[in-house]
């Protein structure tokens, strides 16, 4: 566990150019605890607006991709170039976010692939796992997770590991608000810090699913939980400043 929490909010497909702005413009007469970091995910279509609007208002938030092409360039179409992510001023990307698994085919070879691509770009990653209910229910999840994660245990990964965070998302708790218990995130996070730590790659790890500000402050102290990766409760303002205030309050 760090002293250094991270509350990072994956916008997905949502937002306009004047709602991206009015998010930070609210959040400018905030004091922003500096031990912790911030980052925001939006669409790609408003990352410039993003980093442009934080820029000018000197907020000290990171804006992360939502995914990134595991080439540099070529005749990929619809994908994001890591170079091109960096050269806009990204800090990092989301990799393997469920809803790519589920929706978009992503496997376990292209996170590796899009994560090591990220990496060279000199992009950060956040590495998103995490378990179907029907794995759950089967008792397959510390299976599945293992299978996921593994790769990240390669030596190119290790050298790279300041700049890695994994984040544990379990499907059947994304955008549906069932939160995983308290118990659960212990127990599931316990053994990823665990096979973490065995593999000398102890990527901070961070919680996601159906995060609200009603259950972040208890989840947060964890011991074993870096964080958040938060969707619905990080579109407003009001409600991401109170997941920063479980924090500290
Ligand atoms: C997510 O998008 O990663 C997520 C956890 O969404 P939500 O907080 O809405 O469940």
């Amino acid at each position: 566990m760090s002293e250094t929490k991270i509350v990072a909010g994956n916008w997905k497909m949502n937002k306009n150019k004047a709602e991206v702005v009015s998010f930070f413009e609210e959040a400018k007469s905030y004091s922003f605890p500096s031990q912790h970091r911030y980052i925001i995910c939006p669409s790609p279509t408003l990352m410039d607006c993003a980093l442009e609007t934080v820029q000018k208002l000197g907020l000290p938030f990171e804006i992360y991709s939502q995914n990134c092409a595991w080439e540099d360039s070529g005749a990929y179409t619809g994908e994001m170039s890591p170079l091109q992510l960096k050269e806009l001023g990204l800090q990092g990307t989301l990799v393997g976010h469920s809803e790519r698994r589920q929706y978009f085919g992503e496997s376990i070879e292209t996170t590796l692939k899009r994560s090591e691509a990220a990496l060279k770009a000199g992009l950060e990653v956040m590495f998103c796992i995490g378990e179907e209910l029907s794995v759950r229910e089967a008792g397959k999840t510390e299976e599945l997770l293992k299978e996921q994660l593994q790769g990240l245990f390669a030596d190119f990964f290790r050298q790279n590991r300041e700049k890695i965070t994994v984040a544990y998302e379990p499907v059947w708790a994304i955008g549906t608000g069932v939160t995983a218990t308290d118990e659960q995130v212990a127990e599931t996070h316990g053994y990823l810090v665990d096979l973490m730590q065995k593999n000398d790659c102890p990527y901070p790890l961070l919680y996601g699913g159906s995060v609200k500000p009603n259950n972040f402050k208890s989840l947060a102290s964890i011991p074993t939980v870096d964080g958040g990766l938060v969707g619905g409760a990080s579109l407003k303002w009001e409600s991401f400043q109170a997941l920063v205030d479980c924090l500290t309050a």
